[in-house]
């Protein structure tokens, strides 16, 4: 696995302030998340060596910086049954994106997480407070009623527990209306990963500006960040 410098310093060589989703997948990673097992391809590639390991059903997911939400355009698909699909999504992908104007960085081809409850997590370094840390149930509760949680980092294990009991949609969690309850205890711990004492923002406090996770569905056994974009501080560079 790459190291969280590596993966930092790869994309500031290319003058990416955007790390794209494998990348910012890849520090979570690092971090100690549970990410989809996946694999970055291209147009063509053969599939059938690229994803040998990877067991369907695959997400397919295109991966530009003019993309930020990719099923808005169309650029998700998720329960794809088999390589085959997933190379002829590749595709028919490829040639919508183009043909919309938008730069193609390749394909996300990657495991489906166990279903579940899909929650954000959220990071910025505020230049009063530093890294703060948020999170709240995904779609409607986050976009509609704001229903979420805020501190600076770094969190401990207490913080993050009264983090997620201060949420109106907290019940939810704890199985509401006979579903089943979804492991709390793995959202703390993402949480503590990310905003904890030695956590990624922590770490990367004055390097990492903007982290989102959206979504980490959390299913009654685990946590995993399906979706992360993270932005690095803008640099000025001196000729
Ligand atoms: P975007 O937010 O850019 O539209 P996402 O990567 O978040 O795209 O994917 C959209 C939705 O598709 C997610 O909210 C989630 O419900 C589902 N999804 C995406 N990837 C996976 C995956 N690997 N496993 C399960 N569900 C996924
Ligand atoms: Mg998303």
């Amino acid at each position: 696995m790459a190291s969280a410098d590596a993966i930092i310093r790869r994309a500031r060589d290319h003058g990416r302030a955007t790390l794209d989703e494998p990348d910012a997948k890849a520090l979570l990673a690092e971090s100690g998340l549970d990410v989809p097992a996946g694999i970055r391809v291209a147009r063509g590639d053969d599939l059938a060596g690229a994803a040998a390991g990877l067991s369907p059903p695959f997400a397919v997911k295109l991966i530009s910086p003019d993309a930020v939400h990719k099923s808005d355009l169309g650029m998700v698909r998720v329960g794809v049954p088999d390589l085959a699909a997933a190379d002829a999504l590749v595709v028919e992908l490829d040639g919508v994106a183009r043909a919309g104007g938008l730069r193609v960085d390749g394909f996300l081809i990657e495991e489906m997480a166990p279903a579940g409850r899909e929650l954000v997590i959220g990071g910025i370094d505020d230049p009063r407070f530093g890294p703060v840390i948020m999170t709240g149930l995904g779609g409607i509760f986050v976009e509609v009623f704001q229903d979420v949680a805020f501190r600076v980092c770094p969190i401990d294990r207490q913080d993050a527990a009264d983090m997620l009991d201060e949420l109106r949609a907290a019940p939810l969690l704890a199985g509401a209306r006979g579903q089943r309850p979804v492991s709390r205890e793995s959202v703390i711990a993402a949480l503590l990963k990310i905003g904890g004492d030695g956590g990624l923002l922590m770490r990367f406090s004055g390097e990492i500006v903007e982290l989102d996770i959206n979504p980490l569905i959390v299913s009654p056994t685990g946590a995993v960040a399906v979706d992360a974009r993270i932005v690095l501080k803008e640099r000025l560079t001196l000729a």
